[in-house]
């Protein structure tokens, strides 16, 4: 049989096209607003917003703009796809109900969006925003930046927020019916492997949890990590493995959406151990899980059956 990385791990392209029934685009759009947490409170040691800003986003345009530019590259590139408003920038639900209400009416007035997702800190969901989001009669995913169950490493990392805020973001946000995914990082300074674990085991056992972002922890110049006195060093090859070690304690019907930090901007890099290119990586990491027959959910009570998915 064919070796194929969506037999071994449920990606989130197959969820899109189980889900849509058709090929889904997510057009990266910002609010205009920047990070609270930065501006606040100095921001995430690792954040360096010249490295996430998308190529079609623009804080500068409005949400019409941005279509403009991006929905005629994504139809060149990939033809005739439907389309899903991505709040990917910043801080997606900082600002006024009102101001955020604007923003994603006017994302949705699009005919060929069919959907929005939104992502955001913990610390800036509140009953107001998830009422807000619940309200859509499109379906609403809320990515919410988890990045470990640790309250050690949170602070490390100056999330400014702690793992009990992750927990009841969930909650509101699940139990408002909206789709739950969260961002994870990988290769936090002093976080073991088996802590890593108890956090892909904490996210298995959450109900409200069906989306995981994984992300390894890059250093970017002009970042605090990249001031720190010895940097931390995660080498892709190590997160190759660690996330092939890890696949198996994820519960098989969450899709995976994201499995390196994406789009690493080589000349933004402090600390090059990114050797390779994305394509190169998916292929080790897929051979890694063929050669030790790993699949997601193995270890855990719901197994990932690709066969529901690939005929
Ligand atoms: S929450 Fe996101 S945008 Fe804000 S400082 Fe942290 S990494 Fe940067």
């Amino acid at each position: 049989m064919e070796e194929r990385l969506e037999y071994r791990i449920f990606t989130y392209s197959a969820y899109l096209l189980n889900k849509f029934g058709k090929k889904v685009f997510r057009i990266g759009l910002s609010t205009g607003k920047p990070c609270p947490h930065r501006i606040e409170n100095g921001g995430c040691i690792f954040c360096n917003p010249n490295t996430f800003t998308g190529e079609y986003q623009s804080q500068n345009f409005s949400i019409k703009e941005q279509y403009t530019n991006a929905i005629p590259r994504v139809k060149k590139a990939c033809g005739d796809v439907q389309l899903l408003a991505y709040f990917q920038d910043e801080t997606s639900t900082y600002g006024d109900i009102e101001f955020l209400k604007q923003k994603f009416d006017e994302a949705l007035s699009h005919p060929e969006v069919i959907g929005l997702v939104v992502s955001t800190r913990p610390d800036y969901i509140n009953a107001e925003v998830v009422k807000l989001l619940a309200s859509y009669e499109v379906p609403v995913t809320i990515e919410i930046g988890m990045q470990s169950i640790h309250n050690k490493s949170l602070e490390l990392l100056n999330r400014g927020h702690t793992f009990e805020q992750v927990e009841e973001s969930i909650r509101i946000c699940g139990e408002a019916g909206l789709t739950v995914g969260v961002h994870l990082i990988l290769g936090i300074p002093n976080e073991t492997f088996s802590e890593m674990l108890q956090t892909i085991k904490w996210i298995s056992s959450n109900k409200y949890i069906s989306q995981v972002k994984f992300h390894n922890l890059v250093v970017y110049k002009n970042t605090k990590l990249a001031q720190m006195k010895n940097i931390p060093i995660y080498p892709i090859e190590e997160h190759i493995k660690t996330l092939g070690k890890l696949i198996p304690y994820l519960r098989g019907n969450i899709a995976v959406s994201r499995l390196f930090t994406s789009n690493i901007r080589r000349t933004q890099i402090a600390v090059d151990e990114y050797k390779g290119n994305k394509t190169q990586w998916i292929n080790s990491l897929r051979k890694y899980l063929y050669e030790n027959n790993l699949n997601q959910g193995n270890k855990t009570d719901m197994k990932y059956d690709f066969r529901k998915y690939y005929k």
